[in-house]
């Protein structure tokens, strides 16, 4: 019985390796040992069970933003637990969860303004999506049921969430909801064909959207759902004036336009949201997670506008929206991200993350111009990607598809994590970082390109 003993860093390893499968693990590392034991962590670092310290370049996974060992969240999260520590929603509201709808709502842009709580980022995108099958239910047009993705982009692990989620490997291994999706491909400038101007690769995005709505029918899609900046799929801006004019596209076509921003939401980019405040759109529904409560406990949203929610209410008849979670609106998360959103004000974050991102960006784009390896670099706030030109100065193919993973290696030897993605390697810091601290994480960073160029 392990109950009542310490364990040894030995039992850990073996237990760990025996019994707790990770996140996609890779069915050769089944029962790996290769995961990196984290202990403690403060501020933007975090120490290994050596003690050997690391700056936290991923910011856990996007989502650290005010980075750790905040005192005050351990204090609101335990005085939470002792006076409520849940209670169901379907019976029951609580403070937190009315007083952090209200806080969400006046963050939110335009007309949205009803907030269904989820357990994180793949129930938020999961609860968006039934949220406008439902609402065609409700107005009498259950064919108008397919959502439109995007290639690169990512969604989530929940049946519904993956299914939209447009990563190749997604394509791969899983079962997804049958005739419910097309995708648009990709939108990356980085590839567009040599000569190309960017507003005409912008043009021509917009054009395969069109397409698709044509070819699939407007009366059959129920809605389109885009990152602002797909992150996972390698933190690609999609061109100036995309945004907009899809937007108008789906508002044309009566298609709802879902604005996933599990990771661009909660000061990423400078703001609460970017759909509106970075993109210039209001969007019909927004999805978030991560930064909501920085990674101090699991909570995500799925808001929705006055628009949709008055048509789904004044359609004829009565129905129940059948969702939710046993954790909607869990009271300690919802404290956590009341907590969090304050630190974020009185610290000015917002301001903060806008003030250092020229700093950022700016070491960023200078590793292309001292790497010739590098094909591109990308990014926006403080989110940034380092992508392997294909051929160039590497030997072979297969060191070019791991590059991100031989850049993360050398990296992590200096005390710098990064995540590391086939050829790229994406980085998107603790929002707290500081000007210093951009500096020591560009460094490292620099140093790792000299050893895999
Ligand atoms: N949506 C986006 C854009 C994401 O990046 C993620 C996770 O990285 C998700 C949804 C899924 O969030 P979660 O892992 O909290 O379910």
């Amino acid at each position: 019985n392990t109950l009542g003993n310490t364990p040894t860093d030995g039992d850990l390893v073996a237990w760990d390796r025996d019994h707790h499968l990770h996140p996609w693990a890779g069915t050769g590392g089944f029962g790996s040992d290769e995961y990196m034991r984290v202990n403690t962590a403060d501020g933007i670092y975090l120490w290994d069970a050596a003690g050997k310290r690391y700056i936290d370049g991923p910011g856990g996974m996007w989502c650290t933003q005010i980075g750790y060992g905040r005192q005050e969240m351990a204090d609101t999260i335990s005085q939470q637990v002792m006076k409520m520590p849940y209670a169901s929603p379907w019976s029951f509201t609580t403070e937190p969860a009315a007083v952090l709808a209200r806080m969400i709502a006046e963050r939110t842009p335009g007309d949205l303004n009803t907030v269904h709580f989820t357990t994180g980022g793949s129930t938020a995108v999961d609860t968006a999506l039934r949220t406008a099958l439902f609402m065609n239910k409700r107005l009498g047009r259950p064919e108008k049921r397919i959502v439109i993705g995007r290639e690169k982009g990512y969604h989530g692990s929940t049946f519904l969430a993956a299914t939209v989620t447009g990563k190749e490997r997604f394509e791969t291994s899983f079962e997804k909801a049958q005739d419910l999706v097309h995708f648009l491909p990709d939108v990356n400038p980085y590839h567009r064909p040599e000569g190309m101007s960017v507003d005409a690769w912008c043009d021509a995005k917009v054009a395969d959207l069109e397409n698709l709505i044509a070819d699939v029918g407007a009366d059959r899609i129920a809605a389109f759902i885009a990152e602002p900046i797909l992150c996972s799929g390698g933190v690609i801006v999609p061109p100036p004036g995309y945004h907009k004019r899809t937007l108008e596209i789906c508002r044309a076509n009566d298609i709802l336009y879902i604005s996933d921003e599990v990771v661009t939401g909660f000061g990423r980019l400078g703001h609460w949201f970017a759909s509106e405040d970075v993109f210039g759109i209001v969007p019909d529904i927004i999805t978030c997670a991560k930064g909501l409560t920085s990674g101090y406990l699991p909570l995500g949203a799925c808001i929705i506008s006055d628009t949709v929610m008055k048509r789904i209410a004044e359609a004829p008849g009565d129905d129940v929206f059948y969702n939710g979670y046993t954790y909607s609106g869990h009271p300690v998360s919802c404290a956590a991200a009341i907590k969090n959103i304050e630190i974020m004000e009185r610290e000015d974050i917002l301001g903060h993350v806008q003030c250092v991102t020229p700093h950022f960006q700016d070491r960023l784009h200078q590793i292309k111009e001292k790497f010739s390896i590098v094909g591109d670099v990308r990014g926006d706030g403080l989110l940034g990607c380092i992508e392997c030109r294909p051929g160039l100065n590497v030997e072979s193919y297969e060191a070019h598809v791991k590059f991100g993973q031989k850049l993360d290696d050398a990296c992590e030897e200096m005390g710098l994590l990064l995540r590391p993605f086939g050829n790229m390697a994406v980085f998107s810091p603790p929002l707290i970082i500081t000007p210093s601290q951009i500096d020591e994480m560009f460094d490292i960073m620099e140093a790792g390109m000299a050893q895999v160029s």
